[in-house]
């Protein structure tokens, strides 16, 4: 069955979104997904919290701070300490029974890792609907999906509502089940999706954002 996830989602349990659970499930299913990735940063127990209270398929993972650029770890069931090297991240992924990601590998502003994918990753986000500059880091990841055998995924990386869904992954999966979501990325069973986020949607995000840091600072 083919199933459609967005494998790159943060909620409020990292601290600069604005996701709540109840948004991010809203969003999820008004995007038409059937599954959604909660990749906090540095942050694992959130996932599971969220995954328990709903219905929707969720796919408990985290985006890990390796000392060499971003990682995303799906499908694992304990935290990945963040200032490792990415191959050694990587490592503690599988060890952890995870599927390793190289996100955002080639973009600006981000903790990217460029010249550290390599063959150990499993996956390699070819389309972040929030990379910039958008198509060259889109070129640059898809010459290295190839080069190192990768499979190749798309996720949002959405840190408000209306973001999700804009990258997508349509994975050929065996059931509607996280292992088996896992397994076919790993196999390569899946095809990215998607395009950049609207400016828009954007602006609202740094809008609202601004708008309850000025909240927060009243009241302290
Ligand atoms: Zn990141
Ligand atoms: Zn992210």
């Amino acid at each position: 069955m083919q199933i459609n996830a967005d494998l790159h989602v943060h909620t409020t349990y990292s601290k600069d979104s604005l996701i709540t659970p109840k948004d991010l499930v809203f969003y999820a299913k008004k995007r038409g997904l059937n599954a959604v990735a909660v990749t906090d940063h540095n942050e694992l127990e959130g996932a599971y919290k969220i995954a328990k209270e709903t219905d929707f398929l969720i796919i408990p993972g985290m985006e890990v701070s390796s000392s060499e650029g971003h990682i995303v770890a799906l499908n694992v069931h304990e935290l990945i300490p963040k200032g490792y090297s990415a191959r050694e991240t990587v490592e503690r992924i599988h060890k952890a029974g995870g599927v390793a990601i190289a996100c955002h590998p080639y973009v600006y502003f981000k903790g990217c890792l460029r010249e550290k994918v390599c063959e150990t990753f499993d996956a390699i986000e070819v389309f972040n609907a929030r990379a910039f500059p958008y198509r060259r880091s889109v070129k640059k990841a898809e010459e290295a999906a190839k080069r190192f055998g990768l499979s190749r995924v798309a996720g949002t990386d959405a840190h408000y509502g209306p973001q999700i869904g804009y990258g997508y992954t349509a994975i050929e999966a065996e059931a509607s089940t996280v292992e088996a979501i896992a397994k076919a990325i790993v196999q390569g069973h899946c095809q990215p999706f998607g395009g950049p986020v609207p400016v828009v949607v954007n602006i609202q995000q740094q809008f609202l954002r601004l708008k309850r840091m000025a909240k927060k600072f009243s009241h302290t």
